[in-house]
């Protein structure tokens, strides 16, 4: 039965319980009634933001600062009642977003969420508890290992990342959490083995020596890495060096090429320590060369090396992808962010190791405070080792929410609808061979393309039939050259940007253009979960108007028919 303040225990929200107590609001903002009626009311305005989402502009018209003029410069000093807050969502909060969920939202990468999340994320809230130790909320760390588990067995990794061997998965803020984390453990890998090799024992010798093999060492990733493995490494305060990757390779980095970096480092007295591969870069969702190398580690075996699938690691939930599952045995590290592709909101980035003492060993420090007899015991896993900060959110329960409501299947499904539209979008583009050129094969659901200048200035074309191509929804593919020319690459590149600001300045879109290697490229995304087949379609109706008209502006305009 409920009380007159809709709990059955309305004391608990009830104000004033003693005379003592000179609080004026309930302990927990509002009570019981008050808060099941606003969260009604919450769960509606959210559902109606979904259904009429699609008739909202995707970006926002406001100006810098706009916030500011519509609220208060003070914090209220009374508390406001949630029907008056609830009025500013639509008059403030909305008019400055851009909104990741709407179906022409085809920019970066998508940053998912579903209900079933939100509502994970609900009671993640309610049930606050910054679970750093086994003992601060056993269930947060046991759900937290049952769903990496069941995750690692949905994209078939190798079992040595499951929890019932000496790896396991730990839940994350983001990919470049993830980075930061393995690299330092990384890092420290290296100079305790080092250390073990010179037998260096005493505690200050230790200290001495590792400042000195710390400051030789070098993190490497590909100059398609993601920019969060530099910044890692600015953070971690070692050295970071590029190891080239090439447009004939598509931006696959390749065995030889890492080897010829790792020497070249070795000769100059440094120490390679780790390196970013990655299972779907953000320029192009390029894959790295796995094979070649497993080829090289195995002669390296101090190098740590992980694996950014940030994004296009959910793919692996689908059979077609298992291929690059089974490659992941040559890493010792694995991310994918659940929250960009996977349908989990923000934040859920899934980061797996083949042997958690690598991270323990670095990030357990155990001062008294946070000793207790389960920790003692052994038998417990405290996540605050495998991670920088100390407390942590209860994550998984989003996880589990979203993976039993949709099941694997259900969420197949949603993966391979969104690499479908990529495919038919790609093949639109591909219709317009006169106007537009595919720069790599669309992977994942992103299609990378320019603009093709006049004839006149036209790139050099050339086909592309060599090598196998990881990705299994792939046909071949025209790029542009771009060792091209200079004066040709720049009015092609002069042109897809002239393009791409059009489609900047009408809004009705938000897409991201980027630079591969000197190349200007515009890309289009279509794994948001709302895309649809007629916003594909309609994107590429407005870029080949777009295209036209910057064609024919130009004085030596002159477009070829579609090619065969
Ligand atoms: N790695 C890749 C391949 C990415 O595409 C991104 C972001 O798009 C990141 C890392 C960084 O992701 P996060 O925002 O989770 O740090």
């Amino acid at each position: 039965m409920s009380s007159a303040n809709g709990t059955a225990n309305g004391d608990v929200y009830r104000s004033k319980r003693s005379e003592m107590d000179e609080r004026t609001i309930p302990p927990l903002g509002m009570t019981g009634q008050r808060f099941v009626d606003a969260a009604t009311s919450s769960a509606r305005g959210i559902e109606q933001y979904y259904a009429n989402l699609s008739t909202r502009p995707v970006l926002p018209s406001i100006s810098p600062g706009y916030l500011q003029e519509l609220l208060a410069g003070k914090a209220p000093e009374h508390g406001e009642s949630w029907s008056d807050i609830e009025k500013d969502i639509e008059t403030a909060i909305m008019p400055g977003l851009t909104h990741w969920q709407h179906p022409k939202f085809m920019a970066f990468f998508p940053a998912t969420t579903t209900f079933p999340s939100m509502l994970g994320e609900m009671w993640s809230a309610a049930l606050s508890a910054p679970a750093f130790n086994w003992i601060c909320s056993p269930v947060i760390t046991e759900l937290e290992t049952v769903v990496m588990d069941w995750l690692a067995q949905m994209l078939d990794l190798p079992e040595s990342f499951l929890s019932k061997g000496k790896g396991g998965g730990v839940i994350q803020l983001s990919a470049s959490d993830t980075i930061l984390t393995v690299m330092v453990a990384a890092r420290e890998r290296f100079i305790r083995r080092q250390l073990a090799r010179e037998g260096v024992t005493e505690l200050e010798d230790i200290e001495d020596r590792s400042c000195e093999i710390r400051a030789k060492l070098v993190a490497l990733g590909t100059d398609q890495a993601h920019s969060s493995t530099r910044k890692a490494a600015t953070v971690a305060g070692t050295r970071f060096r590029t190891v080239p990757v090439h447009h004939s390779d598509l931006y696959a980095l390749k065995g030889y090429e890492l080897r010829k970096k790792i020497e070249e480092l070795h000769n100059k007295g440094l120490h390679p320590y780790y390196l970013t591969v990655t299972l779907g870069t953000t320029n192009t969702c390029a894959v790295d060369d796995f094979d070649s190398i497993a080829g090289v580690a195995k002669d390296y075996p101090d190098i740590w090396i992980h694996c950014d699938a940030a994004y296009a690691g959910s793919a692996l939930i689908l059979p077609e992808y298992r291929h690059l599952s089974r490659q992941m045995s040559v890493v010792d590290s694995f991310n994918f962010n659940m929250h960009k592709w996977l349908l989990v909101n923000f934040d859920a980035s899934c980061l797996y190791v083949q042997k958690r003492r690598d991270l323990t060993d670095t990030l357990s420090i155990t001062p008294a405070y946070l000793k207790n007899q389960f920790s003692d015991s052994g038998l417990v896993t405290d996540y605050r080792d495998w991670q920088i900060p100390l407390g942590r959110r209860f994550r998984s329960l989003k996880i589990w929410f979203v993976i039993r409501t949709f099941g694997v299947g259900g969420l197949q499904g949603y993966v391979r609808h969104g690499i479908k539209l990529g495919n038919l979008f790609a093949d639109l583009v591909r219709s317009r061979s006169d106007l537009f050129s595919i720069l790599t094969p669309p992977a994942f659901g992103l299609t990378v393309f320019t603009v093709n200048p006049a004839k006149k200035h036209r790139l050099k074309l050339e086909n592309d039939g060599d090598g196998a191509d990881p990705r299994p929804d792939q046909d071949r593919h025209i790029p542009v050259k771009p060792e091209a020319e200079r004066p040709e690459l720049e009015q092609a590149n002069e042109i897809t940007k002239e393009v791409f600001e059009i489609i900047e300045r009408k809004r009705e879109f938000f897409l991201t253009s980027t630079l591969v290697g000197a190349v200007y490229a515009i890309r289009v995304v279509s794994t948001n979960p709302l895309a649809e087949e007629q916003y594909l379609r309609q994107i590429f109706d407005v870029l080949v108007d777009a295209a036209e008209g910057v064609l024919l502006k130009r004085p030596s305009a002159q477009t070829n028919g579609p090619s065969e």
